[in-house]
């Protein structure tokens, strides 16, 4: 009893801003851990439910804590998370394979249109870019089945038509990842979850079930209606994480340890795509020196994220979404049980509840400082070498080894190390997935998140123009150290008779050649770069279907047309604009000119916007 009134004993100073969470359990958790729950500016953590601006990062004390990453929309938008990751997929196809094919309307439409091939079986799925809880998701076969309002601001998707199945119904798992900072990357994987089951038998989608919304999507919030739902943790149609992965184990004999290491794999590699950009919004987290007591597991912001992941029949493990505010809402004890462990654990790695000890240490001064680096970006001597070099030429084990250097040259190993012992000790349930403690993967992972740095940043020719300088460096290197070794084999030739000079000298010129950087252009050699990066859109010549909103005419333009995978909005409008002159021929169309022209204006705000996104 004594020990129950201790637990619930207010902290002075421990204030937890709840103004604009709904969620209950917060506040019992808030309550339960010693927090104040308050509305004023006096707060150590702030805990919102919608994400947060940089302006109010920027406002925050050096004390301060926040839960969420401003920029973290790069992978929790849909259309964001479909374009930065399908970009990933044509550089790195073994490794960004694991996000459904999409399409972003309404400029991918055409490259939909033109890539479809009717095949037995194939289906789509389409969601607005901003939708949540499975409002407006459909199925469609074919894109003429497609109205015109879903042709604008919605994300199509290749359906994942053969999806594990536990006693015949199709399920997801929502899995909680801790992100406690971006700059060092920490990202933490809470051990459960939850299933949420379909509540109709699945099958393959045909005519006649593609609308059976309870058949192919898992949401909660659609299938709770359902006469089918069952509440039972064992069979039920909502359960933990951990019951599945058991009874795949018994079911199918899979090791569950196997199908979870793929789920950590895809939800570090999605991360990963946006740490870049994160960290030019949020300010460095690291210790300055391994005296420096670690008074925290992390940056002022940190984030706990909801990856909606499925798993198909062939067990391998598909990142559907990001959430950056997954639900606390807590409908069953199951629900609860899960949900405040995620929270809680959450709080007591960040070492969230001594944040107010150190609220008297933060002076006036301090303040300002922290400000001119939170303005500041990321640590600029890694942003030099991220910026300036490729290690895309590199050989694998190389790339690897280089990134780890970098990455060391960043963060003090030794200080890296102390955080690792101080997190270790405040883990609980959650299980930290980056750095990995493995160095090959630890490797792999920083290669692909320098490349992403790279690869995010440049447009594809400045990326290919500095690769293929960067291999001729290499390669003339390569060239002088042939070459003086020639050279000493040729002076030493009389103490060595051995020597087969004729074979000798075939092997040297082969090598040579081989080291011959004018003889792959760089045009080729960027189509080489790209060969899996190769665009899916039309490339020769191709009859280009304009169809303008409103309009019963379409034009169809018999030129060249040539999209470029960057500058998709800008070919599309300098196109509109380019054969204006051609349509205007035609008196039938000239009285629509003005209207086309509003549209290219349109288009062009949309470059305008995309390229701020970017
Ligand atoms: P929302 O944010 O509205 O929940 P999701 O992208 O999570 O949208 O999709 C809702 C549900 O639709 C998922 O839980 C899943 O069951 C199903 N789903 C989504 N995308 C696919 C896909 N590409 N293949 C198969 N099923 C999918």
């Amino acid at each position: 009893m004594k020990e129950e009134k201790k637990k619930i004993k207010k902290v002075a100073g421990l204030n937890i801003n709840l103004a604009n969470c709904k969620y209950e359990l917060l506040r019992e958790i808030s309550g339960s851990l010693g927090f104040h729950i308050v509305d004023e500016d006096e707060w150590v953590l702030y805990w919102i439910d919608t994400g947060v601006s940089l302006e109010r990062v920027l406002d925050m004390k050096s004390f301060q804590r926040i839960n969420h990453f401003p920029g973290m929309h790069e992978i929790c938008r849909k259309d964001h998370l479909a374009r930065k990751v399908g970009k990933l997929a044509r550089i790195f196809p073994k490794d960004y394979n694991f996000f459904p094919k999409s399409w972003i309307l309404p400029h991918d439409f055409m490259d939909f249109k033109h890539s479809f091939k009717p095949k037995r079986g194939q289906c789509f799925i389409s969601k607005p870019d901003h939708g949540c809880q499975g409002k407006g998701i459909f199925l469609f076969r074919d894109p003429d089945d497609l109205d015109e309002s879903c042709k604008f601001q919605s994300v199509i998707q290749s359906y994942i038509s053969s999806p594990l199945l536990i006693d015949g119904f199709k399920f997801d798992l929502r899995v909680y990842v801790l992100v406690t900072s971006v700059s060092p990357l920490r990202i933490f994987i809470y051990k459960d979850g939850l299933a949420r089951f379909a509540t109709e038998p699945y099958q393959t989608p045909n005519s006649r079930n593609i609308s059976r919304t309870c058949m192919h999507l898992t949401n909660y919030a659609i299938n709770k209606n359902s006469k089918g739902y069952v509440v039972d943790q064992e069979s039920g149609s909502k359960r933990s994480i951990k019951m599945v992965l058991q009874e795949l184990e018994k079911l199918k004999d899979v090791d569950q340890q196997v199908i979870w290491n793929r789920i950590k794999d895809v939800i570090v590699k999605t991360i990963i795509t946006a740490q870049p950009a994160l960290c030019k919004l949020v300010k460095p987290w690291f210790p300055s020196s391994v005296k420096t007591p670690m008074t925290s597991c992390g940056s002022q912001c940190f984030e706990i994220l909801g990856f909606d992941i499925l798993l198909d029949s062939k067990l391998k493990a598909w990142v559907l979404e990001v959430n950056h505010s997954p639900s606390f809402t807590c409908d069953t004890q199951l629900d609860k049980d899960i949900k405040s462990g995620v929270i809680g654990d959450a709080m007591k790695l960040l070492n969230i509840t001594n944040a107010h000890q150190f609220k008297k240490k933060f002076t006036k001064d301090q303040k300002q400082s922290s400000l001119t680096r939170l303005l500041k970006p990321v640590t600029e001597k890694v942003e030099k070498t991220l910026s300036e070099t490729t290690l895309i030429n590199e050989p694998h084990n190389d790339q690897y080894t280089r990134a780890i250097n970098q990455y060391h040259e960043k963060y003090n190993p030794e200080i890296l190390e102390k955080l690792t012992e101080f997190e270790d000790v405040r883990l609980g349930e959650y299980e930290r997935i980056f750095p990995p403690q493995d160095t090959d993967k630890l490797g792999k992972y920083l290669f692909l998140m320098h490349e992403t740095a790279n690869w995010s940043t440049e447009t594809n020719t400045t990326k290919a123009r500095k690769a293929y300088k960067e291999l001729q460096k290499l390669k003339e290197n390569k060239k002088q150290v042939l070459l003086e070794k020639w050279k000493l084999k040729q002076q030493t030739k009389h103490i060595n008779p051995k020597v087969n000079t004729t074979t000798d000298k075939l092997n040297f010129k082969k090598q040579l050649e081989m080291l011959d950087i004018s003889t792959l252009k760089r045009a080729d050699y960027t189509r080489q770069l790209y060969k899996d990066a190769s665009s899916p859109l039309p490339k020769e010549k191709k009859t280009i279907p304009i169809k303008v909103q409103n309009m019963s005419d379409s034009f169809h333009v018999t030129k060249p047309y040539e999209f470029n995978q960057d500058a998709r909005y800008a070919s599309y409008a300098n196109t509109i604009a380019k054969y204006s002159d051609l349509f205007s021929m035609n008196p039938l169309i000239e009285e629509k000119k003005k209207e086309l022209s509003k549209i290219t204006l349109k288009v062009n705000t949309r470059i305008k916007r995309s390229y701020m996104c970017e």
